[in-house]
């Protein structure tokens, strides 16, 4: 039986994040410190300052390396309080991409990469990329149409190709790169992961991309290998083992994305229910008139739903069930009803949720971008439906 009760230092460290994001966060909200790219460094580094004083930096990080060490519920309950600002899931370095990359370090780095890179990130020291998606008909949707190779020179790998839509690469220290490895004689051995890092000879940002979101530090980038040449000891994982290995990190990462995007609708919906409940409209609150109240009855379902949802898929991952399928699942129907709760939220607002005067126009640019990074919607759909084909007993018949 699924056990959706809370123990008391949960509800303890839930409390604390929700006062600390509501006390120290919010406010910083306006800080000028941010454009079109994200919050700037020096912000960046004054949010993990306040998470590291308040004892509540890295929740998802092992204590080893100077993480809190949480289980995946007590992760779903932390990151959706972070997730109430959008500079909440910075102060604690739970941030996409930094995050998954902090899980996929943990998991599949040797101990000596995971002292030079792990350990500063999980401090917050760091910021890292993570780089697969290719411009120009290479890896997207599909990663096996990715172009970038990593070439064999004896005892070094010689990295070629571009890659595109890198979270947060302006700025960051490490790059996890994906690249299809090549033996000396060009046989294709699989894809594979690599550490890289920014300052290396031959990479460069090729330019900053302008996109509907703006909560990432770094923004968003297309970056080039020119022949990048890194030895033996930068693979991370095994040679071959690249698409494997990056399901660690994707995994796991779907679900965090919709536990902090729940934080963010909540919080919408607050702010709509609040003026349904003090705008007037033809004689009487708005929130009295049956489009706007069925409106706010749909974000309350779906926002619940969406937890529930959240809350199984975290207990599967504690009992160390791979749950690929159910995270696919939590990741469609959360990153479209967040996005529902978000778009009903602003409606209700009128003219208000245009302006910059509340928070609900930044988060309905930002979390649209949902529905498409870490799959999209209809390459879940696509996924789930060949399992449903082949006969999968979970999916055919969910609930029995
Ligand atoms: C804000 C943001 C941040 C990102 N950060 C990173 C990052 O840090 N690192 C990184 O490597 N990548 C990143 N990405 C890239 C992201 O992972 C890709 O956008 C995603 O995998 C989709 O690939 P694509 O954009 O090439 O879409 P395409 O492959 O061009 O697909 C376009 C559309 O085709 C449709 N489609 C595709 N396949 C199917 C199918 N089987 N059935 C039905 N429809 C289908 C979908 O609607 C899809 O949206 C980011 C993207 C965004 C938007």
């Amino acid at each position: 039986m699924i056990d959706f009760s809370l123990p008391q230092e949960l509800v303890d460290l839930k409390q604390r994040v929700d006062h600390f994001i509501r006390e120290k966060i919010v406010p910083l909200e306006r800080d000028p410190r941010q454009g079109p790219h994200g919050p700037g460094e020096d912000l960046r580094r004054e949010l993990i300052a306040l998470g590291r004083a308040a004892g509540l930096l890295s929740p998802h990080a092992p204590v080893k390396w100077g993480g809190l060490g949480l289980d995946h519920r007590a992760m779903a309950v932390v990151f959706e309080a972070a997730g109430w600002s959008p500079l909440g899931p910075l102060a604690l370095n739970i941030m996409a991409p930094d995050e998954g990359n902090t899980n996929l370090l943990d998991k599949v780095a040797t101990d000596e990469q995971k002292e030079r890179w792990l350990r500063p990130l999980v401090a917050g020291e760091i910021r890292t990329a993570f780089s697969m998606t290719e411009p120009d008909d290479g890896a997207g949707s599909d990663p096996n149409l990715m172009k970038t190779t990593a070439r064999r020179h004896g005892d070094e790998f010689v990295i070629a190709g571009r890659k595109w839509l890198i979270s947060g690469a302006s700025g960051a220290s490490l790059n996890i790169v994906m690249a299809r490895t090549l033996g000396e004689d060009g046989s294709d051995r699989g894809a594979t992961m690599f550490l890289v890092d920014m300052d290396a000879p031959g990479f460069r940002i090729v330019r900053q991309l302008e996109t509907l979101d703006s909560n990432m530090p770094g923004g968003h980038a297309e970056v080039e290998f020119d022949d990048v040449r890194v030895g033996a000891e930068r693979i991370l994982g095994q040679i071959g083992r690249g698409f494997r290995n990056a399901q660690v990190r994707l995994g796991p990462a779907r679900l965090t994305h919709c536990m902090r995007w729940l934080g963010a609708a909540r919080r919408c919906h607050a702010i709509a229910a609040d003026y349904a409940r003090r705008r007037h409209a033809f004689g009487k609150l708005i929130g009295e008139h049956q489009g706007v109240g069925f409106q706010l009855a749909d974000n309350a379902s779906d926002l619940h739903l969406c937890r529930l949802a959240i809350r199984h898929s975290a207990w599967l991952l504690d009992r160390g069930e791979k749950a690929r399928n159910e995270t696919s699942l939590c990741k469609v129907f959360c990153s479209e009803a967040l996005g529902r709760v978000v778009d009903r939220s602003l409606q209700i607002l009128g003219g208000l949720g245009i302006t910059g005067d509340t928070v609900v126009e930044r988060i309905y640019r930002d979390i649209r971008a949902f529905r498409i990074y870490d799959g999209p919607s209809e390459v879940h759909r696509f996924a789930l439906a060949r399992a449903i084909m082949s006969g999968d007993p979970a999916l055919s018949d969910p609930i029995a």
